[in-house]
């Protein structure tokens, strides 16, 4: 069996190595290259007990109120456009505890095999590790924290295994010396892991190259459709002609509508573009950092510290808006010491592929041969290797895993 991948990123690239497994023969494209889209600058957190739909009550208020805040970490353009009307709106919809709750129902037995996926992949050849760690979510004041909490004690409540520890200020400062004494109460979530998100995916490359596949750059599709007993893909003129193959999974982050819209596939999926950068610190960054109140995610990286945050409603290509960069620079500076904040380098937007009802898109659209995975949002790094084993096992094999019900991409 011959698949043809479109989307070079951790979703693309997972399907791929996990479709090698069970003996398909893989060619994964991409306008642009390994890790081009979202799946290079992020926070790179694999946090199960984080990962849960993003709309829910408390987002709503708090989006409400900040679209009079330019120094908010959230971004909806004055101007709003039809499309992103269809999408606020129906996200507003999904921002209730009882679709918030069946949505992390849902997301349950996908946290629960999401690390094994990576285990998987790093036991299969793939030259590059995660690293288990403690996530601080670290707060300025007691009642900032409820939120977090609360939502820990939800994400329990369904059955997933949380392991927590609430922590004063000082005992959190033991432990993670960059945070500022700003910091009074944190709460440490244990057992997750992190990797440097852009290594990782282009050592998944490597590793589906190794094994004989092919990725091509460079190459853009403009459409997909049943041709005889396989797929035909269409790409822009320059990549030197339509490709064949028996099937396609359309793995293509926030651009994910116009290619995958004509087979059906009716649920938005808006960027909500993040930005991050990386700076110096006096002592060397340990585990990952998060502060909710400024929605700002740091992460260790290569001796450094990455610094990611911010939700941006914009078209995917629209170029980096450096405000966004100070607007999270502002808000973190105080809740970390020991930043050489002169050192500031790396600097990257990306776009979360966010659909309204807060649920990645895994499986077959209404034209045979035609699958998608993404929508992933905040969790395409998390669950991505697992989208991509989950998925080989329906392409290549038929085997439909009752997990993926509620991510039916026709739903
Ligand atoms: C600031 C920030 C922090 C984040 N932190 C985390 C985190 O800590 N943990 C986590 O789990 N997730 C995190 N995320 C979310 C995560 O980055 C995304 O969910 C994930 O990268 C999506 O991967 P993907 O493969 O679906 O899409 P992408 O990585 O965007 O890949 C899509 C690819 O498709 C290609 N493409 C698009 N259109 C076409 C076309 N027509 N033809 C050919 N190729 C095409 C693009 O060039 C791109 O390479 C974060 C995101 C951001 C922005």
């Amino acid at each position: 069996m011959r698949v043809i991948v479109v989307g070079a990123g951790m979703v693309g690239l997972s399907s791929a190595w996990f479709l090698q497994e069970e003996g398909v023969d893989v060619t994964v494209v991409d306008r642009a290259g390994v890790a081009a889209g979202a799946s290079w600058g992020n926070a790179g957190w694999l946090s199960p007990s984080l990962t849960v739909p993003l709309p829910e009550p408390s987002v709503l208020r708090y989006g409400l109120k900040s679209l009079a805040d330019h120094r908010s970490p959230l971004y909806v353009p004055f101007r709003v456009n039809t499309r992103l009307w269809r999408f606020l709106l129906g996200f507003a919809t999904y921002c209730t505890a009882r679709r918030w709750h069946r949505g992390m129902t849902a997301y349950r037995p996908l946290n629960e095999q999401a690390l094994a996926a990576f285990d998987a992949l790093e036991a299969g050849g793939v030259d590059a590790r995660s690293t288990t760690a403690s996530i601080f979510a670290s707060f300025a004041s007691e009642r900032d924290a409820e939120g977090i909490l609360d939502e820990l004690r939800l994400v329990a409540s369904t059955g997933q295994e949380v392991e927590m520890e609430l922590l004063t200020g000082d005992q959190a400062r033991a432990r993670q010396p960059l945070l500022s004494e700003k910091i009074v109460v944190a709460v440490d979530v244990r057992s997750q892991r992190f990797i440097n998100p852009g290594a990782y995916v282009n050592a998944l490359a490597d590793a589906v190259r190794a094994r004989g596949g092919e990725i091509r750059d460079g190459v853009t599709v403009t459409g997909v459709r049943r041709d005889g007993a396989g797929v035909l893909v269409e790409t822009e003129a320059d990549a030197g002609g339509p490709l064949r193959a028996d099937a396609v999974i359309l793995a293509t982050g926030a651009w994910l509508p116009k290619l995958a819209a004509p087979h059906g596939v009716r649920m938005l999926v808006q960027a909500g573009r993040g930005y991050s950068f990386s700076v110096e610190t006096e002592v060397p960054p340990q585990t990952p950092l998060y502060f909710p109140g400024a929605r700002v995610a740091c992460t260790p990286l290569d001796g450094r510290l990455r610094v990611a945050g911010m939700m941006e409603f914009r078209g995917p290509d629209d170029p980096l808006d450096r405000r966004r960069l100070e607007v999270i620079e502002a808000a973190t500076r105080p809740l970390l010491r020991g930043v050489d904040w002169s050192t500031r380098r790396d600097e990257w937007v990306g776009p979360r592929p966010v659909t309204p009802d807060g649920l990645p898109l895994i499986g077959a659209t209404a034209t045979q041969g035609v699958y998608v995975a993404g929508g992933h949002g905040m969790w395409g790094i998390t669950l991505g290797p697992l989208t991509g084993r989950l998925l080989a096992q329906q392409v290549a094999a038929g085997r439909i895993a009752r997990e993926l019900a509620p991510f039916d991409p026709l739903r």
